[in-house]
């Protein structure tokens, strides 16, 4: 039987973000179910990094994100964000981005008459007036991240196993016995990492759940009667009904914000969600749709109060929980697999991440 400091489950950015911070100091081993890492929320993002999304403490993580992600962490040898920026539209009341007063710097927002936005989209509908333009919008390498995580983990001599999926765990006086689909594996520490499934991974190793709610968002792929797309901003109504970003030069990613429970499953998009997402941006712009050239969803999933869970449970010792990270799990990896390390190995928050109270995260809030 293999005997490891650290048992990961989950193939997804969490678990292997913070396999490539914890191989090397400690014996690691991440668990993935499928025969390939990264195939469920992670394979499915919409890929981007934007500063003014989510709230408070998520927030500061993604902030903390940008420069790691700048720096190529964990050695990734291609630029891991593109600068593409968000027009944020607004109608005749000039509506505001949430918590814009947070965005200063490099993040502040600037605003933009009609005339400025005419010139940067083109064949925008008039019920648009003016917007918030957020330049410092980025899209996420998200494939090559993910990669150079995974590739860090074997570097540092842990171990990565896909078509392994935890089976069962069983508590001893010193840490974990796990069966898992590729043999028993004896661990000190189990990280649950297991995204829209990570509820039933603790039902398996004998932790209450939390209520985690995986829910479906759609994404689709059109072929429009427009060219030169490929590089214009990220546009959205405030994050109220879609968003949609060139992806080629007459291709664009179209999604209609739809947040549907569901069970955590292999998510596949419904008609609705795409004849949802056409309108909406039909109704945004007047390029012509000429086709549906993919489609796809996936699941982000929450908590109950909607803030990411990262932290030890508060009941069973041993057990980490990395989960809960909602639409933003890609944009705030860096910091939170730095955070989520240093709470493991009981030492001091790095300063990196040193503005960032781990209580705001903690699993302690659904103790019963
Ligand atoms: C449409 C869409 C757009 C998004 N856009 C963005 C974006 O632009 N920016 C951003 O930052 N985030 C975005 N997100 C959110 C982001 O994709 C997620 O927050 C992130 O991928 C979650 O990563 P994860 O590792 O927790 O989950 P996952 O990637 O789902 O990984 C969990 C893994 O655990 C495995 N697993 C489950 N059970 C077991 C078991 N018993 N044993 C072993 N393995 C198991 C699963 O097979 C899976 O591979 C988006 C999500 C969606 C769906």
């Amino acid at each position: 039987m293999s005997e490891v400091d650290v048992l990961i489950i989950g193939g997804g950015i969490a678990g292997a973000s913070l396999g490539a911070r914890l191989a090397g100091g400690m014996r690691v081993t991440l668990i993935e179910s499928e025969d390939m890492c990264g195939r469920h929320s992670t394979g499915r993002s919409a890929a981007f990094w934007e500063a003014s999304l989510g709230a408070g403490p998520a927030r500061r993580l993604s902030f903390a994100s940008k420069p790691m992600f700048d720096a190529g962490w964990p050695g990734s040898s291609t630029p891991l964000l593109r600068r593409r920026g968000t027009v944020h539209l607004t109608g005749p009341h000039g509506e505001r981005v949430e918590g814009a007063g947070e965005l200063t710097g490099e993040h502040a927002l600037t605003r933009l008459d009609r005339a400025a936005l005419d010139a940067m989209i083109p064949g925008l509908r008039e019920q648009w007036t003016g917007a918030w333009y957020e330049a410092s919008c980025a899209d996420i390498e998200v494939a090559a991240f993910h990669a150079a995580c995974l590739a860090a983990i074997r570097r540092q001599s842990g171990t990565v196993r896909t078509d392994a999926a935890l089976r069962a765990a069983h508590r001893t006086a010193d840490g974990w016995d796990v069966e898992t689909a590729a043999g028993p594996i004896r661990a000190s520490i189990l990280v649950n990492a297991a995204g829209a499934w990570a509820d039933d991974v603790a039902e398996r190793c004998e932790v209450p759940a939390i209520g985690l709610q995986p829910m479906r968002r759609t994404v689709v792929q059109l072929r429009v009667g427009r060219t030169g797309l490929r590089d214009l901003p990220l546009v959205t109504d405030l994050h109220n009904s879609f968003y949609f970003k060139g992806e080629g030069t007459n291709s664009i990613w179209v999604s209609p914000l739809d947040e549907t429970p569901v069970d955590p499953c292999d998510a596949a998009p419904e008609e609705i969600d795409v004849a949802t997402a056409i309108d909406r941006f039909q109704r945004a712009v007047d390029w012509p749709v000429e086709a549906v050239e993919r489609k796809w969803a996936g699941l982000r999933t929450f908590a109950p109060d909607r803030a990411m869970t990262l932290g030890f449970d508060s009941q069973v010792p041993g057990f980490f929980w990395c989960a809960g990270q909602g639409g933003m799990g890609i944009q705030t990896a860096p910091a939170a697999s730095l955070l989520c390390a240093a709470l493991i190995r009981g030492e001091p928050l790095p300063e990196e991440v040193a503005g960032i109270d781990p209580e705001d995260f903690t699993p302690r809030r659904f103790a019963q």
